[in-house]
């Protein structure tokens, strides 16, 4: 038997007795799900965020449905998001019938290309093919450039849903992602590798009226029970509520709720051990021959990843040969993200290599390493020392 090791995940969840003892609380009480702390499980983000409406769902994925649905996309619509994202982003297109493309990233912040997208909405707009929506993708943590995007919305007509799954946290000029001062929506994800988590769960934001009483109809079966919009009927029917639409059950459960309110109480302090992990890998790999992802002054990342190019040029060795020397070595490194259209699925699509080349460039060099608030200095070490030790071989 060789010796045992400790394996290092590139993120994980951070659950403390606090979290525990909420939950146990809620599994106690009358209603575990639609009960009182999802509302405050929303109220609780809607504030740090400075947003007005926020309906929490059981994934992100569910929220960019309902956002898509909520923003009225369907067949004969287009949406564009980044290659560099999970596929979520982009499949909530194709669950509405809508078709969907990708931008190029920008190779410093591996974010949405603001320069490839206004080449492209140029384009678009002289073949009349331009989007309805754009889903920019705060990647491992750090805003796109939100105003930017914004600007060219007005120009080209455009909705801007933000998925921010990785950036609960973070924030852009001063404000919180989330505040969505510069889109019309802003999803978080609250998946146990992502900065807060409630399991399975997300939450969809937004400062409008009409797109919120949308989203919280799509969320629970098109239905409603505002009396003053129900239509009218016999006088003598007692139903409180109607179905007015098509919906899905996309519902957030109390159990969740109560560990996504607790968690919330730690999320400054999560994003600052993130950040003080981040420092260390910024001073430690230094002399190592990869690039790290440019943190731009405008923005505070969350770390959700720590995300580094390696710079195998003149170098034997591969990024197959380092993932997998890595791995034995217990530091369990990952990739983000294969372009989405690079999946079979896209490909069946008609999607093919080169389509955007930054992002497939960097994907060939891409390593998330550790990072995550239970990580003691000992991990951080140990991680930044098995590095250099497979990149110098
Ligand atoms: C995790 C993630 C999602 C999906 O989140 P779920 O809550 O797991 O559905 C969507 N987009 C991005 C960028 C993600 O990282």
């Amino acid at each position: 038997m060789s010796k045992k090791i400790k394996f290092i995940n590139y993120g994980r969840h951070s659950i403390d007795d606090d979290d525990i003892k909420a939950v146990v609380k809620t599994l106690k009480s009358d209603f575990i799900t639609q009960g009182p702390t999802i509302p405050l499980f929303e109220d609780k983000i809607k504030k740090y965020c400075g947003v007005k409406y926020g309906f929490a769902v059981n994934s992100a994925t569910s929220a960019l449905h309902i956002s898509c649905l909520s923003l009225g996309l369907g067949p004969g619509d287009i949406l564009w998001t980044s290659a560099n994202t999970f596929v979520s982003s982009s499949n909530c297109a194709l669950l509405v019938g809508a078709t969907v493309d990708f931008v190029d990233i920008d190779p410093d912040t591996l974010n949405m290309s603001v320069k490839s997208l206004e080449k492209k909405l140029i384009t678009a707009n002289n073949n009349n093919c331009l989007p309805k929506i754009v889903i920019p993708v705060h990647f491992a943590g750090q805003s796109c450039d939100m105003k930017k995007i914004y600007e060219l919305s007005k120009i080209y007509g455009f909705k801007i849903i933000e998925d921010g799954s990785h950036a609960i946290g973070g924030s852009y000029k001063n404000l919180p992602v989330g505040s969505c001062k510069y889109s019309d929506i802003c999803v978080f994800s609250f998946h146990p590798v992502k900065i807060i988590t409630t399991g399975e769960g997300g939450i969809a934001l937004t400062n409008s009226k009409l797109i919120a009483e949308k989203l919280k109809k799509f969320r629970s079966h098109g239905i409603h029970s505002i009396k003053q919009k129900m239509r009218k009927r016999d006088p003598k029917e007692i139903w409180n509520y109607q179905q007015v639409s098509i919906g899905l059950n996309y519902r957030i459960t109390d159990i969740a709720a109560s560990l996504g309110l607790s968690q919330m109480n730690k999320l400054d302090q999560f994003i600052n051990k993130r950040r003080k992990i981040a420092k260390f890998y910024d001073s430690k790999l230094k002399y190592l021959p990869l690039k790290r992802q440019h943190e731009i002054s405008s923005c505070k990342s969350t770390y959700h990843l720590y995300v580094i190019r390696l710079n195998l040029k003149h170098k034997k060795i591969t990024q197959k040969k380092i993932y997998n020397n890595l791995t034995k070595l217990g530091v369990l490194v990952n990739i983000h993200y294969i372009p989405v259209y690079r999946q079979p699925f896209y490909e069946d699509l008609g999607f093919k290599s080169g389509h955007c080349p930054e992002a497939e460039s960097y994907f060939r060099e891409a390593l998330s390493i550790p990072i995550y608030p239970d990580m003691t200095i000992k991990d951080m070490e140990y991680v930044s020392s098995s590095l250099e030790k497979v990149l110098t071989l």
